[in-house]
């Protein structure tokens, strides 16, 4: 390694622990990026001092996993993870480090790291580089290899296999064929881990350049099948028509679509599942051709068990659920003005954009080429145009209120909110009906010839 780019902040912190007679390493991810010549999102570091003693080296140091003898140092605006070096201790709930042993040096703190490339520290600092398991060649190489054998490193911890083919998803490396063996005989251990654990890798593999590389190792490897099998029954289920791929893999292509396309991280996650529950909907028709009625609903259904499962925020759930269950809609010029209300109305406003990316993803990976022209634009600018005639949408935004209705005569009680919904309609059919005038007429109307 040549000379690399180590922030001015991290030499200033690093003269503090000095001072204090401490050693202090960079290590983790930052050390990673900082061979592949990438700059890097956040600095771990490991160090001799003891958490107590970092915070009273330091003013502003929040004691974030003390437990687990990490604490976050707030440094001129910038973060600092600092952990007290550290030996292996085994998770028996798949939750927690049963207890934690602090290291006397850093060789050994690194040996207890998950993969080679994991396991380089850059002594704060000016160096040296540290490499005891040849992690510099692992990069450059562009391999993911456990430290010691995958066999034991996996059942020590079975998030482990897990983050193995998330690196590969956002790395672009190999996971080593040994390394990829050893993760079907952890699967024990892996379905023992927390969910909140398991999210989080997901998240990141979401967030990765091309998500379905994990996906498809995770099936290689049977976490698939263990983590989101409704997935992995999409694996074989053909589709008719126009659609060249099965529904694991049309899901995965519309997946990384959303991910190239930079999509919010809800629409890649609709992307995803938008389809799992076509192999409970599949029937074959009396021509022959396969059908999936209502699929929608069922990849709705399912999506909210998976999400719940993994104790995603209910916002979240929500969201990606109403997109799913939104997703089959097909625009044709001949809609009346008041289709396209209804549609934003059901869809609602501020999710159409993110409705009409899942739209895009599903559309490219129905035949794997990008969607002819902008073949959405048609649809968009006539909601544009609808939108532009007003946005009387839901009861308040009547031009008359019940106060109004009861005024004309129209007595309180269930009918009143009958006519109200009456109102609507006809507004949404006719947007030139808002007016209290005209809406007061048709009010009487139905009250006189119903009330
Ligand atoms: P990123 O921050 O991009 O996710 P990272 O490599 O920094 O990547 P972290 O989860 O921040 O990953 O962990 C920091 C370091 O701690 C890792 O590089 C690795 O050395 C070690 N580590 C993290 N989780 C584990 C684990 N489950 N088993 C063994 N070592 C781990
Ligand atoms: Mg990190």
């Amino acid at each position: 390694m040549g000379n690399p780019f180590i922030h001015p902040i991290l030499k200033e912190a690093a003269a503090v622990f000095g001072a204090g007679g401490k050693k202090v390493y960079l290590v983790g991810g930052a050390v990673r990026d900082l061979l592949r010549g990438h700059r890097a999102q956040d600095w771990d570091l490991a160090t001799d001092a003891l958490p107590e003693e970092v915070m009273a080296m330091f003013r502003r140091v929040i004691p974030t996993g003390i437990k687990h003898g990490t604490v976050t140092v707030r440094y001129k605006g910038h973060s600092l993870e600092v952990t007290t070096f550290r030996t292996e201790s085994s998770y028996t709930d798949g939750r927690h480090p049963d207890q934690v042993r602090y290291a006397a040096a850093i060789e050994e703190d690194l040996s207890r790291r998950d993969f080679t490339m994991n396991a380089l520290a850059f002594a704060l600092p000016q160096g040296p580089l540290l490499d005891p398991f040849g992690g510099g060649e692992d990069i450059k190489n562009r391999v993911i290899r456990c430290v010691g054998q995958g066999e034991a490193r996996f059942r020590e911890d079975g998030l482990r296999p897990l983050r193995a083919v998330r690196f590969a998803a956002q790395l672009g490396f190999e996971v080593e064929s040994r390394t990829l063996a050893a993760i079907p005989g952890a699967l024990e251990i892996t379905a023992r881990v927390a969910p909140e654990r398991i999210r989080d890798e997901l998240d990141k593999i979401i967030a990765a350049g091309t998500p379905s590389t994990a996906f498809l190792l995770m099936e290689k490897t049977g976490l698939l099948e263990l983590l989101l099998p409704e997935l992995g029954h999409c694996r074989g289920i053909e589709q008719k028509g126009f659609h060249r791929f099965d529904v694991l893999d049309h899901s995965l292509l519309a997946c990384d679509y959303s991910a190239r396309k930079k999509a919010a991280f809800q629409v890649r996650l609709a992307s995803l599942f938008h389809d799992i529950g076509k192999p409970l909907t599949r029937k074959m028709d009396k021509s022959g051709i396969w059908t999936f009625y209502h699929h929608e609903r069922e990849s709705a259904r399912l999506t909210r068990n998976i999400l719940t499962r993994f104790r995603y925020p209910n916002a979240v759930i929500d969201g990606v659920v109403h997109l799913i269950g939104q997703h089959m809609f097909f625009y044709e010029e001949i809609w009346s003005d008041a289709a396209v209300r209804r549609f934003i109305i059901r869809v609602g406003e501020d999710k159409i954009r993110d409705l009409l990316e899942l739209r895009k993803a599903d559309a490219y990976a129905t035949t794997g080429t990008e969607p002819g022209g902008d073949f959405l634009v048609p649809f968009i600018d006539r909601i544009e145009e609808v939108l532009a005639q007003g946005r009387a949408f839901t009861l308040k935004d009547l031009a008359v209120s019940g106060k109004d209705l009861q005024a004309a005569g129209v007595k309180p009680g269930p009918s009143m909110g009958i006519i109200l919904g009456e109102l609507l309609e006809a507004v949404i059919e006719d947007p030139a009906l808002n007016n209290q005038e005209k809406l007061l007429e048709i009010a009487k109307n139905i009250n006189n010839r119903r009330y």
